[in-house]
């Protein structure tokens, strides 16, 4: 026997969802196979994560989270950094927040830089690094660049209670964006090289989660020179982009990895020539020490002042 109060709400959410489909999804489906970043409606796609997640979370919960999930973080370090959101959510209500050092009156930026921490959950220096980085841009931050930090781009793989690379569908982030190959390699490449690692999985298309749609939609409007995004536990400096890429970062070297399919790099570093720099820190458990992150943000500053007067 089918439990009658079910039916109502189940026909209605069916309903919902037809319609979230038809208003918000559908155009991206339909618009997003030629060029990315100039096809997609994002002021339509970035309302899907207010539409569809109904009990979203404030800062102070992201905040207590965090504080609760990382040994090097706690909730008053993550309050007093007054981080903001605008209209992203996860999937489970997370904000997707962000920290703007914007350019000060006494002098003219030299470029913009988007630094991204935590697209893998389970990558906990990489979250945590964010905040000592946050620390010195705080102390230091003397208008060379106009700065957007984002934390933790995948605040539901961190904040549940085994923490995983993926978001909260299984999707890896890193393979989700709209790069040009999506369509044609990021599934097969899934299927045919990793023999569908979960931990791999692009999704059912390019940007079908709300983290993605929404930091594409960050890119589309912040328009950084840019993107430094931090990962572990590779240990090295791998770059995407048609700049010199740094040699060095601190104590990690340079080691081009190439690209895959749906991954920042691809999308952002190729697809549409903004560089991009990933930091692969030494271990995703255990945090680099004061001094070896003083000397990675040294030589990030200096690559940073060599290179984007070249390219403006
Ligand atoms: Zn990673």
């Amino acid at each position: 026997m089918i439990d009658t109060k079910l039916i109502l709400p189940m026909h209605y959410f069916f309903n919902r969802l037809t319609l979230c489909f038809i208003s918000f999804l559908y155009p991206i489906l339909t618009t997003a196979h030629t060029h990315p970043l100039h096809t997609i409606n994002t002021e339509k796609a970035a309302k899907i994560p207010i539409q569809t997640i109904l009990n979203t979370k404030s800062i102070s919960d992201f905040c207590r989270d965090i504080g609760n999930k990382l040994g090097s973080v706690d909730r008053y370090d993550c309050n007093k950094q007054e981080l903001r959101y605008s209209d992203g959510y996860s999937l489970q209500g997370y904000p997707l927040v962000y920290k703007e050092y914007p350019p000060l009156k006494s002098r003219q930026p030299l470029g913009k830089v988007l630094l991204m921490g935590g697209i893998h959950g389970d990558e906990y220096s990489a979250i945590s690094i964010m905040f000592r980085l946050m620390e010195k841009l705080n102390q230091y931050h003397s208008g060379l660049f106009h700065w957007k930090v984002i934390p933790n781009l995948n605040p539901d793989g961190l904040l549940q209670n085994k923490s995983q690379r993926q978001n909260h569908r299984g999707v890896d982030l890193n393979r989700n964006f709209p790069s040009a190959n999506w369509d044609a390699l990021a599934l097969k490449y899934w299927k045919e090289k990793t023999y569908k690692n979960p931990r791999r999985y692009p999704g059912p298309f390019a940007l079908s989660e709300p983290e993605t749609i929404w930091f594409s939609k960050v890119i589309e409007d912040f328009s950084p020179d840019v993107i430094i995004a931090v990962h572990a536990p590779h240990r090295l400096v791998d770059f995407d982009g048609s700049i010199n890429a740094p040699k060095k970062l601190g104590k990690l070297q340079l080691r081009l990895l190439g690209t895959y399919p749906g991954s920042l790099g691809n999308y952002a570093g190729v697809d549409l020539d903004i560089p991009v720099v990933t930091v692969e820190l030494a271990s995703a458990g255990i945090m680099p020490s004061e001094s070896d992150i003083s000397g990675m943000w040294i030589d990030i500053v200096r690559w940073l002042r060599q290179e984007i007067p070249k390219m403006n």
